[in-house]
């Protein structure tokens, strides 16, 4: 708690120093919860978030004396009512194994950390697990997954700089099975820039699972990097057109005030959040706890 509290420091800070600022005077009326809302939407809880609040701290007290401490818990409570339902760990279930996790994203947000983190996460549980090194667009993603590999001695499924990223989800799974591992993990190539390719890419790998488990992929987590605030909503917003997502990774929630845009996400979208990440270490992923994380944040 302490850590994930660190994590969510200067997210804390904003929303509260703003929602102090709101309530100076002592009853709630119309032009307080104005000012509620607004702290709401410049602390990037995005304006579904924050007109869902304010029409429920209406309800409840409109009128009423509240204390800047009072609303900070009462704006927390809905906080949490709005991140209860998205709340969803990845569950190793496939059967057959292993289970086929893709991982999408643009460059930069994460993504080669965040499979990392989550390979040592399932280690932790006892799970085997595998890495597949999709994003063949760039050497250094191909890299940089095999030094994570080789540093959680995990097997990993790689191939040349522009190869085809379906024929390595191919020998992942086929390795995969024969070795009863069960959970592939796939990195994607994250450009954005051209969705079409992207998208036929993703597309291929899809079709190529398909053929070998119908059910796979049994999981696509969009990882997204909290620093990007709004942009990271319509990030999500363009992976659901290209790839289809099952589920959200938030990064970087450590060292940025914008946080907020975890309960924006919920609001807007309604994906599973899976976790989330506080820091470049691969144990700094931590369970997405929604009244801790509604707590730590107002
Ligand atoms: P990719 O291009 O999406 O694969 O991104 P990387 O996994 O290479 O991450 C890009 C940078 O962000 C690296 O320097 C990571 O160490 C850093 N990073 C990833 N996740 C986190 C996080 O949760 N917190 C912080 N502070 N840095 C992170």
């Amino acid at each position: 708690s302490d850590r994930l509290f660190g994590g969510f420091r200067k997210t804390s800070e904003r929303l509260s120093s703003n929602l102090t600022g709101a309530v100076g005077t002592a009853r709630l009326d119309d032009a307080t919860l104005d000012d509620v809302e607004d702290a709401l939407i410049v602390s990037d809880l995005g304006p579904a978030a924050a007109s869902r609040i304010r029409g429920r701290l209406a309800e409840q007290r409109f009128g009423l004396q509240i204390t800047p401490q009072e609303l900070k818990e009462a704006v927390a409570e809905e906080i949490a009512a709005i991140l209860r339902p998205v709340a969803k760990p990845i569950e190793i279930v496939a059967f057959p194994r292993p289970q086929v996790i893709l991982v999408i994203g643009v460059n930069g947000s994460g993504k080669t950390t965040t499979i990392a983190k989550l390979a040592h996460w399932f280690q932790e549980d006892d799970y085997e697990v595998m890495l597949a090194a999709g994003d063949t667009f760039r050497a250094a993603a191909i890299g940089q997954l095999a030094t994570w590999a080789e540093r959680l001695d995990v097997p990993i499924v790689r191939g040349p700089e522009g190869g085809d990223p379906a024929s390595i989800v191919f020998d992942g799974v086929k390795a995969a099975t024969d070795r009863g591992t069960d959970a592939l993990i796939v990195d994607t190539a994250g450009r954005l820039q051209n969705k079409r390719e992207l998208m036929d890419e993703l597309e291929k790998i899809r079709r190529v699972l398909g053929r070998l488990n119908p059910e796979a992929p049994h999981d696509v987590v969009l990882v997204l990097d909290a620093t990007n605030g709004q942009n990271a909503l319509s990030q999500i917003e363009v992976f659901q057109q290209v790839a289809g997502v099952t589920g959200l990774i938030m990064t970087k929630l450590d060292g940025t005030a914008r946080g907020g845009v975890l309960v924006a996400a919920a609001e807007q979208y309604g994906l599973p959040i899976h976790a989330i990440g506080v820091g470049e270490k691969m144990d700094d992923l931590r369970p997405f706890d929604p009244d801790l994380v509604a707590r730590v944040i107002a």
